[in-house]
């Protein structure tokens, strides 16, 4: 596999759609809510980050951490939460924030885990959506880039912890 990163989308074409999700994220909720983005580490950061200051009002933030996928670019065994979320979900319009839905399986495990503490709403907001790979068929409300069935890295997402990063997305092994 080519370790050399191609350019998929770069920096601008990235906020120009971060931008978008916020406005059509910002129309889910009522007005003088406040949702709560739940962000899936560490993956997410980026987006995250960019995503919130997009929003045309105020939001809070957690953060959860589910098994990653170890050192390689393919998937191992059923996905965990294994840390957090460290807020009251009871009532609060949750946002789920990923970086990529591949598989499906760590979001659909996920969004099981916050179900269970009784959220008034619960959507997912992904930068990427891989849906040749799809294995569940786990809701997803609002996707930045449906892209085809490559590993991508930068802006966040890595390959053993390399090219997170990078303010762009693109593709290894291509
Ligand atoms: P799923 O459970 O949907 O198969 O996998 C979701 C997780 O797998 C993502 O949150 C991410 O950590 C990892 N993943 C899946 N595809 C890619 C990819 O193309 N690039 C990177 N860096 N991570 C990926």
């Amino acid at each position: 596999m080519s370790r050399v990163p191609v350019p998929l989308y770069t920096a601008e074409q990235i906020r120009n759609r971060v931008a978008e999700l916020a406005i059509s994220l910002d129309g889910r909720f009522p007005a003088g809510a406040t949702p709560h983005f739940v962000a899936v580490l560490s993956g997410s950061f980026m987006f995250l980050a960019d995503l919130v200051r997009a929003m045309p009002r105020p939001v809070t933030i957690d953060f959860v951490r589910m098994q990653s996928y170890g050192s390689g670019s393919t998937t191992s065994g059923t996905p965990r939460l294994l840390h957090g979320p460290s807020s009251d979900l009871r009532d609060r319009h949750i946002v789920i924030v990923e970086d990529i839905v591949d598989t499906g399986l760590t979001l659909q495990t996920l969004r099981q885990n916050l179900i269970a503490a009784r959220p008034r709403s619960l959507d997912t907001v992904t930068l990427l959506d891989k849906p040749a790979r799809r294995r569940t068929d786990v809701p997803v409300d609002l996707v930045g880039f449906r892209i085809p069935n490559r590993f991508v890295v930068g802006y966040g997402l890595d390959h053993n912890e390399e090219h997170r990063h990078l303010p762009y997305l693109a593709v290894i092994g291509a």
